[in-house]
């Protein structure tokens, strides 16, 4: 075949006039986006300021989400959920974080972390019982990976599970830098958790892990402490947990005994999307106020936007915020939830969009001089709040090793 036969095909013409916004596929995405959006605008913006300054979450705003469908925005209809796709999540987690990254973290811990993971990985029962309840904002989730000794390093591990004679799970351990893990300063824990712990060892000796979703009210869970002080996503909750004795009924453990990993390395990806997607909000704020300030500001009878120096920032942050774009809109276009087998990209897209949205918000820092420095201009808060994508949901430099493991595996992808 030759280029004319190709062209005679008609198939490079197809997109010809066309305008195609990759970030927005559908009118239906358009419809969301713009819908998200004015919601935002009227009810997250205003209360950003004060939430972050006085680290509080905004629990009823949280909750508020249920009546749009958009606690369960992944989660199947016939559950209360809307059944949409992963493009659809990054769009929301894109829209609340241009305006408050905190919230949206909250927000991502409870709709992509328990209520995504539960709606591909729990058995009917589970589903039926508890997927209602959060969708709907009646319960907030969390989930529970990590601990005080063990990030990165998962298989570390030590929070146990032990079966009973009465078929009961007995939990024991501590669970650290839960999201969600209390929902408000008097210690009142997450409605749900989705828990990792150790179950024993597989005929290989492996550490065998596993999930049980843990409910408030079971006995031995707890609020540790809540964690303050935090250097940005201070509008979210961040705590440690405690199961001590905690007795978990056996139709609570998800899936098979040592599963665990299969429901990690399937959420994941979508966990890294999402926080990619907070990172495009975040760069796209972040230039969209650097871009006015250097109009409005002036120094020397100039403004300062005409100064080569200013210039750097804002044209290198446009095309840092168009290449995050286009990677986390093709990478959410490709990735079929609840399917593992996006982790190249998956890692790929957050390694690159974290670590760029937290230089696009030291750029308008730099260009909006002292006022960039201070709370009420925004992006002081944003600047703050970007370096936790760098580490939560896997560090930088996890993805690097796991990109450099892929390739390692299937080198072919390079040139696909
Ligand atoms: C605000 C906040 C919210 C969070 N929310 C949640 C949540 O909801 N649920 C949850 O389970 N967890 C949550 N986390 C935990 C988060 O996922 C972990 O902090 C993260 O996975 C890193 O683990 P760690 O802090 O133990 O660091 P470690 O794993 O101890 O890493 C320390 C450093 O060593 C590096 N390192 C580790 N291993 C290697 C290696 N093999 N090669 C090279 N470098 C390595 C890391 O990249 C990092 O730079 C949250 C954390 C924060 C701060």
């Amino acid at each position: 075949m030759n280029i004319l036969q190709i062209v005679k095909k008609g198939d490079l013409h197809a997109q010809h006039g066309e305008v195609m916004d990759i970030a927005n596929p559908s009118e239906e995405h358009a419809m969301l986006r713009s819908m998200v959006r004015d919601w935002v605008n009227e009810f997250v913006e205003p209360q950003a300021f004060e939430h972050d300054k006085h680290e509080r979450f905004n629990l009823d705003l949280l909750r508020s989400m249920g009546d749009m469908g958009l606690l369960g925005i992944s989660a199947p209809e016939e559950h209360g959920g809307a059944g949409l796709d992963a493009t659809a999540c990054a769009i929301v987690h894109e829209e609340l974080s241009a305006s408050d990254p905190g919230f949206a973290l909250a927000y991502l811990a409870h709709a992509m972390l328990f209520v995504n993971n539960l709606a591909y990985n729990g058995n009917e029962d589970q589903k039926a019982r508890i997927l209602p309840k959060v969708c709907s904002g009646e319960w907030i989730g969390a989930m529970a990976m990590s601990e005080p000794d063990a990030g990165t390093d998962v298989l570390g591990l030590t929070t146990s599970a032990v079966q009973q004679d009465d078929g009961t799970w007995k939990l024991n351990g501590r669970k650290m830098w839960i999201t969600n893990g209390c929902l408000d300063e008097t210690g009142t824990p997450a409605d749900v958790v989705w828990v990792y712990a150790r179950t024993g060892t597989d005929d290989k000796g492996r550490v065998q892990l596993s999930t049980f979703l843990v409910e408030a009210g079971m006995p031995g869970y707890s609020v540790g402490q809540k964690i303050y002080d935090k250097t940005g996503m201070r509008a979210s909750n961040t705590a440690e947990l405690v199961f001590d004795d905690c007795i978990v009924p056996a139709e609570n453990l998800v899936g098979g005994l040592g599963e665990s990993l299969i429901h990690m390395m399937c959420n994941l990806e979508v966990e890294r999307l999402t926080l990619a997607a907070m990172s495009l909000g975040i760069g796209r704020r972040c230039l969209d106020e650097m871009n006015r300030y250097a109009t409005d500001r002036t120094a020397f009878r100039n403004k300062i936007r005409d100064f080569g120096q200013i210039q750097k920032h804002i044209g290198d942050s446009w095309a840092k915020y168009r290449a995050m774009r286009a990677y986390i809109y093709d990478t959410a276009a490709n990735m079929k939830l609840g399917k593992a087998g996006h982790r190249l990209d998956s890692d790929g897209v957050k390694l690159f969009s974290s670590t760029a949205a937290k230089e696009i918000a030291d750029s308008a820092i730099q260009v909006m001089g002292g006022y960039g420095y201070v709370g009420e201009y925004h992006v002081e808060r944003l600047w703050r709040d970007s370096k936790l994508l760098e580490i939560g949901g896997g560090t930088i430099e996890s993805h690097q090793k796991n990109i450099v493991k892929d390739l390692f595996k299937n080198p072919e992808s390079v040139n696909q």
